[in-house]
C-alpha cells in the first residue's frame, strides 16, 4: 500500500483500477521485463518499425495516385526517419540496457528527440517535433495493437493515472467510466483541474511521482476531498473509504435538496450564484444544481478537441444551446482564451517559451482577426435569444480593451449591412485577471458594463507563480495579502463606477473563501456546478454582518498563513461536515 499526498482539486471519493496514460492517450505499461525477455521486446521493436514503414509506404502510394502533394511529402519525411538505422538502434539499446518494454523504449527515445527539435529556434526545425510525435504514435499503434486502450472507448470503471493531463484530454473523459483522476503534475487552478471539477470527477494533482509507483490495473483510491491517493490499499483501508464515500454521497444528496432555494444570507442579502461551463451541455447541470445563469462560458474548449477550426455556425449552435437553457437569465460568453495551457490541436507541439506570458487570450485574438470576428459574429447573432453578455479575457490595458471593442463594432456593422439581427445594447465586460488591470480598474470601468475577477490568473500573475506547476504550488495562494489587496481595490472601483462585478475564478468556489468575498462586497459569483449546492448552503448559513467582520479581520492580517488558518476555522464552524 502506497499513500501519496497531493492537492485536492475536485471533491469526491473513487476506488477503481488504474489506467495509466501518457500525454497522447496511449497506455504505456512501465513495467520492467526479465532479462530473458529482452530479445522478444527487441524483435517486437523491429516488427513495429517494419509494419509502420509498410503502412506509410501504402499511404504514400495512395496519396501519389490522388495527387495529394503536401501530405505525400510528410509521409516521405516520416519514412526517412523510420528507415534511419541509428534511431532503431537507440530504441533497441534502451530495451537491452534498462530491461524495459518496447513501447516504453519507443516512447522515451522519440520524445527525447522531439523535445530537442521543439527547442530549436528555427521554426522549420521546431515544427519537426510534431512529426516525431506522429511517428511515435504510429509505432505505438503497431506495438500496442489491440492491447491499446483508447481512453475514449472505455468499457470498465477506471482511475486515470498520468504524469500530466491537458485540459483537452480531461475534457474528453467519459464520466461514466472515468471515476477518478490522479496526476503527478498540475495545480489547483490548472485548466485540467478545472475541467475535472466541472465534470464532477474526483481528482488529486501534484502527486509528483505517483506514476512511478503505479502500474496499470492496480487498485487506486482517489480522495478528492483531502488530496490523498492510495495505491494498492489493504482491505481495511478499502472498507474505511467505502464507508466515507457513502457518508460523502449522503452529504451531497442533502445539499442537493436546497438547490431550488434562494442564495440569501440569514439577514437577507441576496447573492447571485452563477455557473462556469466549458461545454454547452453543462448548462443543464448548472440549472439542475440551482445556478441562476452562466457567469463564465470558457468558449475556447470548442477549439481544443477538434483538428479543424470551428465554423461560425459551430460557435452559434454551441452558444444557442446554452442560451436556450437560460432563456431569461444571464449567459456571459467569454471570448477565446486560447494559448498558455490551452492549445488547439494544430498548435499543441509548438509551445512558446513562456506561454502564460505570451500570445494568449485577447492578445491571440487581436492578432487573429478572422478567427476573432467569426466568434464575435456568432455571439452577436445569439444575443437575440436571451440575456447574452460578452466578456474579454486577460485585458492588461485600456488600449487592448478599445481595440477589442472596435472590432466588436466592426462586426456589428457587418451584421447591420447583412440585416442580421442582434442585441445592439449587449453588455460588454472584461475579466480582471492581471495586476495591471486590477491597478487601473477605475479607468477601465468607464468603458465596460461589468468586471469579472479571474482570481486564478490574478493570483498567478501577482505572485509570479505558475498556476499549473506542482513545484511551486505551495507558493500559490489566492488569499495572499497582495492578491487580496488587488481584489479589494477592484471591488471598490467597480462600486465607485457603478458597474456590475462578479468573481468567476476558483476562489469563489472555495467554501473557505466565500465569506471573505461577501464581506469584501461581492454579490455575484460564478463557480463550477458541483460546488453550487455547498456554496449556497454556506451563503444561507451566514449573516452579511459576520462576513463583513471576517473581511475586516483578514484585511488586517499580513501573512497568508494566518489568513488561511483563520478562514478555514471560520468555514469549519459554518459547515463542519464539509471539512
Ligand atoms: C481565472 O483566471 O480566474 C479565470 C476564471 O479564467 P481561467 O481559469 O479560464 O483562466
Ligand atoms: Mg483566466
Amino acid at each position: 500500500m502506497e499513500i501519496k499526498k497531493g492537492i485536492a482539486v475536485s471533491p469526491g471519493i473513487s476506488i477503481a483500477k488504474s489506467l495509466i496514460i501518457d500525454s497522447e492517450d496511449y497506455r504505456i505499461p512501465r513495467r520492467l521485463i526479465k532479462s530473458s525477455q529482452r530479445m522478444v521486446e527487441i524483435q517486437r521493436t523491429r516488427n513495429a518499425f517494419k509494419d509502420a514503414i509498410g503502412e506509410l509506404t501504402q499511404l504514400e502510394a495512395a496519396h501519389d495516385r490522388s495527387g495529394g502533394g503536401k501530405i505525400k511529402d510528410i509521409f516521405a519525411v516520416h519514412l526517412r526517419f523510420l528507415h534511419d538505422r541509428s534511431l532503431r538502434k537507440k530504441v533497441t539499446d534502451l530495451v537491452h540496457a534498462e530491461s524495459v518494454t518496447a513501447e516504453y523504449a519507443v516512447s522515451t527515445v522519440l520524445r527525447e528527440i522531439a523535445s530537442h527539435f521543439a527547442k530549436e529556434k528555427d521554426a522549420y526545425m521546431s515544427e519537426r517535433a510534431a512529426d516525431i510525435y506522429d511517428i511515435e504514435r504510429r509505432l505505438l499503434k503497431q506495438l500496442l495493437g489491440k492491447k491499446r486502450e483508447d481512453v475514449g472507448h472505455l468499457t470498465e470503471e477506471v482511475v486515470i493515472v498520468a504524469r500530466e493531463l491537458s485540459p483537452t484530454q480531461t475534457a474528453g473523459f467519459d464520466r461514466k467510466y472515468v471515476k477518478g483522476i490522479a496526476s503527478d503534475a498540475g495545480g489547483r487552478t490548472s485548466h485540467a483541474a478545472i475541467v475535472a471539477r466541472s465534470l464532477g470527477i474526483p481528482a488529486v494533482v501534484a502527486l509528483e511521482d505517483l506514476t512511478e509507483y503505479t502500474s496499470g490495473g492496480d487498485i487506486v483510491i482517489v480522495d478528492g476531498n483531502r488530496g490523498i491517493v492510495i495505491v494498492n490499499p489493504d482491505d481495511q483501508t478499502i472498507r474505511q473509504y467505502e464507508e466515507y464515500s457513502k457518508e460523502f454521497a449522503e452529504l451531497e444528496h442533502r445539499l442537493d435538496e436546497i438547490r431550488q432555494e434562494p442564495a440569501v444570507t440569514r439577514d437577507g442579502t441576496e447573492i447571485t450564484l452563477l455557473g462556469n461551463i466549458e461545454f454547452p451541455n453543462e448548462a443543464e447541470v448548472v440549472l439542475e444544481k440551482g445556478g441562476a445563469g452562466i457567469g463564465l462560458y470558457r468558449t475556447e474548449f470548442l477549439y481544443l478537441n477538434t483538428e479543424s477550426e470551428p465554423t461560425e455556425q459551430d460557435h452559434y449552435e454551441a452558444y444557442a444551446e446554452t442560451v436556450r437553457v437560460f432563456a431569461d437569465r444571464p449567459v456571459v460568453i467569454r471570448t477565446l482564451d486560447l494559448g498558455a495551457d490551452k492549445y488547439t490541436q494544430s498548435k499543441r507541439f509548438a509551445p512558446e517559451p513562456n506561454p502564460f506570458l505570451g500570445l494568449r487570450s485577447i492578445r491571440f485574438c487581436l492578432q487573429n482577426l478572422t478567427l476573432f470576428k467569426k466568434q464575435l459574429r456568432a455571439i452577436l447573432r445569439v444575443s437575440v435569444l436571451g440575456e447574452v453578455k460578452i466578456m474579454f479575457p486577460l485585458i492588461t490595458n485600456r488600449q487592448e480593451l478599445m481595440q477589442a471593442k472596435m472590432i466588436l463594432h466592426d462586426v456589428m456593422e457587418d451584421l447591420d449591412e447583412e440585416s442580421i439581427p442582434y442585441n445592439r445594447n449587449i453588455q460588454v465586460g472584461i475579466m480582471i485577471e492581471t495586476p495591471s488591470a486590477a491597478l487601473t480598474a477605475y479607468s477601465l470601468a468607464s468603458d465596460v458594463d461589468f468586471f469579472s475577477i479571474g482570481t486564478n490568473d490574478l493570483t498567478q500573475y501577482t505572485l509570479a507563480v505558475d498556476r499549473g506547476n506542482e513545484l511551486v504550488s505551495m507558493l500559490y495562494s489566492t488569499v495572499d495579502p497582495a492578491v487580496l489587496r488587488l481584489i479589494r481595490n477592484v471591488i471598490q472601483d467597480a462600486h465607485k463606477a457603478q458597474i456590475d462585478l462578479s468573481v468567476c475564478g476558483e476562489m469563489a468556489s472555495e467554501p473557505e473563501y466565500i465569506m471573505l468575498l461577501m464581506g469584501l462586497g461581492v454579490r455575484t459569483i460564478s463557480i463550477a456546478s458541483p460546488m453550487i449546492p455547498e456554496i449556497k448552503q454556506i451563503i444561507r448559513s451566514v449573516t452579511i454582518e459576520y462576513c463583513n467582520k471576517v473581511a475586516r479581520k483578514v484585511l488586517g492580517m499580513d501573512s497568508e498563513r494566518q489568513i488561511s488558518a483563520y478562514l478555514r476555522n471560520a468555514a469549519r464552524k459554518i459547515l463542519p461536515e464539509a471539512f
